[in-house]
């Protein structure tokens, strides 16, 4: 399913292609999210203008709502939302873990109350594989047990021996035509037991690998650790996947570790507050500053926002909650991260990447959150 095309002599980083039932995936990747079966603001048109290869679905929010009797009348994911090219699904474990209300965890799975109505469900490897073969996904993710970042010992060490059992219960489940599954890393930043859940998921011989219990919370230099701490006990020869990650500069971090694919929320939600992201970082179009700044969002950037509008209009459309406005700037984040992926492979294949690397860093100014995160590692 992946065929790795190249490896940077100088960092980790890695050129490859995915084979899917829909097509082809170039990697490193980044994958918009259409968690409730649509990338939120943006239509399928855009997405593809924009080059997306592949976009994300999810298991736990799809099964709630609008359901899966009306999902498989629909004839699957792909037909129900109009989107042609490749679709990964996650499992669920994550939401189920982080926004439902648990009521227990049982040897199979977990007993639940939905968010939205209180319902009591129930979602466990098998559950959550039968609602990825419906979807009709190119990539189903195994159901995983994900605990909060600060989660104590036993509780970690819990959870990756049910990740591990319910990795091998998923494994065997029957898949929609041509699908591939990615097990699921966890382990929390205890290297032993990052190692030993990589070991147990390699042995099953999944079609990729994704390291998950990232992006829950925790700072960045624990996120960095455990990504390094997991990524030397997975196979050169499958596709890596980084979890809900991250920022423009996290990523080429992460591609440096030897990451491929990511997916990441950040490019429209942060737009619905009228943030806009660039290769320099990211800032608020509602600022003062902006009023009658007649310049693009980004200079010489191609997406349609930027090639038809102003700062100056959007920052209004902002400030007038106009939808436009937060649908301009989604276009334009959701475009950068796939631009910034364009230019990555092109460092790549180009054996530039290093530098590309250094500039990009040099370049890009992290937010207030992630600099404090950074001064409290480092005791300063
Ligand atoms: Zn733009």
């Amino acid at each position: 399913m992946f065929e790795l095309l190249k490896t940077d002599p100088q960092t980790k980083a890695r050129l490859g292609k995915l084979t899917t039932a829909h097509g082809l995936v170039e990697t490193p990747v980044f994958m918009p999210v259409g968690t409730q079966a649509s990338v939120k603001a943006l239509d399928p048109r855009e997405l593809r203008e924009m080059g997306t290869q592949i976009i994300l679905g999810n298991t736990y929010h799809l099964n709630l709502r609008p359901g899966l009797d009306i999902l498989r009348a629909a004839g699957g994911l792909h037909k129900f939302m109009n989107w042609e090219k490749p679709i990964l699904t996650d499992s669920g474990g994550f939401q189920v873990f982080s926004l439902a209300k648990i009521r227990k965890i049982k040897p199979h799975g977990v007993e639940f109350r939905s968010h939205l109505d209180g319902s009591l469900l129930f979602l466990g490897p098998k559950e959550a594989m039968e609602i990825q073969r419906v979807l009709g996904s190119d990539i189903a993710m195994v159901f995983d047990e994900c605990p909060a970042h600060d989660a104590p010992a036993r509780e970690q060490r819990l959870a990756v021996e049910r990740t591990i059992r319910w990795a091998g219960e998923c494994r065997e489940q029957p898949r929609a035509d041509g699908q591939k599954v990615f097990g699921i890393v966890q382990g929390g930043s205890n290297a032993a037991l990052r190692e030993e859940c990589a070991k147990a998921l390699v042995a099953m011989d999944f079609d990729g690998y994704a390291i998950g219990g990232v992006s829950v919370g925790e700072p960045e230099p624990e996120m960095l650790k455990a990504i390094e701490i997991t990524e030397p006990h997975l196979p050169a020869n499958k596709a890596r996947y980084a979890m809900g990650l991250g920022t423009p500069a996290q990523m080429i971090e992460l591609i440096a570790r030897g990451v491929d694919m990511f997916d990441c929320v950040l490019p429209t939600r942060i737009a619905r507050t009228g943030t806009a992201v660039t290769h320099t970082g990211a800032f608020a179009l509602k600022g003062a500053a902006y009023k009658t700044d007649f310049g693009p969002i980004e200079e010489g950037c191609e997406c349609f926002a930027c090639r038809h509008f102003t700062r100056a209009y959007l920052r209004h459309l902002v400030r007038a909650n106009e939808i436009l406005g937060l649908r301009m700037v989604s276009v334009h984040n959701s475009h950068l991260f796939l631009k910034i992926m364009t230019e990555v492979r092109a460092a790549i294949a180009g054996g530039t990447f290093a530098e590309f690397y250094r500039e990009f860093i040099a370049h890009y100014t992290p937010s207030q959150k992630v600099l404090a995160q950074r001064r409290q590692k480092t005791g300063r």
